[in-house]
């Protein structure tokens, strides 16, 4: 398959299919409704039931701009100019999905932002044999291993109950789409009464809908914090802070392992739980696919190119940049 590469996003030239385009384009296929994946008006969008949902939350329908969408479930395939698309499981967020395109003989996985190891709410990602992948290596690199869901789950939990036993309020610091509605998740799970910022909260019926309920969730107000934990954006701390109450800040992310991210997230207790593949998770689905031809893009794509280039396979790191950092790489440069 003909594949280019550009500021535009991924071209399947053959069946005029675009990967994550960065804005609109004949065909997209969009792997998930992080906004630097799904953008723009394309003429025929393909996605899971659950991203073109939340995709159509950030990008209502426009009657100048008319749109045909696609929904595939997981495991479902369409016929498409010839080629077989078919969608599997990404486990990054609610409706994240890796897409297996068989044309000419060649199977292609494009994995979309993904993790190997369960995510707290979404479905396990699925490994699907190859012979080349486009894998995203947000965190390819040894320093990166996250905790799993239940250990997450525990240090989530066992924080904000601690933290409510001393007479303070536990906030969780996650970002808008994903890591909010889990946190949520293992708190209202747990019993734990919580308040959830309103950009978190907007997205937590499509997760209530898809079988993760948070009970006794309520918006937050920043005046009324006592006895809760809450759960905001990034931005939030400060405003939080100001109100002069005992706040104690957790940051849940990938990038709580890098060395200075207390300072940066301002936060007391790290928690490095992501919804990104580990390094180790990494190798292992490039093994686990047996695919020959790696693709890597985003994150530490050359170094990761290059580990896998000692091992053998072929893999490059071709010129592609989306046009703005992910939501989770947004949160660490707060
Ligand atoms: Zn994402």
């Amino acid at each position: 398959m003909d594949l280019q590469y550009s500021s535009d996003g991924i071209h399947v030239r053959e069946l005029d299919l675009w990967l994550d385009p960065q804005i609109s384009k004949p065909t997209a296929w969009i792997s998930h409704a992080h906004s630097d994946h799904a953008r723009g008006y394309s003429k025929t969008l393909i996605g899971t039931p659950a991203t073109l949902e939340l995709y159509r939350m950030r990008w209502p329908e426009d009657s100048d701009q008319p749109q045909r969408l696609i929904a595939l479930e997981y495991e479902q395939s369409l016929d498409w100019h010839g080629a077989k698309l078919t969608c599997y499981p990404a486990g990054h967020i609610l409706g994240a999905a890796q897409l297996l395109v068989e044309f000419g003989g060649q199977r292609l996985v494009y994995t979309g932002d993904i993790k190997l190891k369960a995510p707290l709410c979404g479905a396990a990602t699925e490994i699907v044999p190859c012979d080349r992948l486009i894998l995203e290596s947000t965190f390819g690199l040894p320093i990166y291993h996250f905790l799993s869901r239940d250990e997450a789950r525990d240090e989530i939990v066992n924080f904000a109950r601690e933290c409510l036993e001393e007479g303070a309020t536990p906030a969780f610091l996650g970002y808008p789409l994903g890591r909010g509605q889990e946190v949520a998740y293992a708190l209202g799970q747990a019993g734990i009464p919580l308040a959830v910022h309103g950009a978190i909260a907007k997205f937590l019926p499509d997760y209530e809908r898809a079988g993760y309920s948070v009970p006794g969730w309520e918006p937050l107000d920043s005046k009324q914090v006592q006895g809760k934990a809450v759960v905001v954006v990034p931005g939030m701390r400060r405003l939080l802070e100001a109100t002069g109450k005992d706040i104690r800040i957790a940051y849940v992310s990938g990038w709580a392992r890098l060395d200075n991210a207390r300072l940066r997230a301002g936060a007391e207790k790290l928690i490095p739980y992501s919804d990104h593949c580990s390094y180790a998770e990494l190798i292992e689905m490039v093994s686990a696919t047996g695919a020959r031809h790696v693709d890597v893009i985003h994150g530490y794509t050359e170094a990761f190119a290059g580990i896998l280039r000692e091992r053998g396979i072929h893999a490059e790191a071709p010129a592609y940049a989306r046009s703005r950092a992910s939501e989770e790489e947004g949160v660490a440069q707060e």
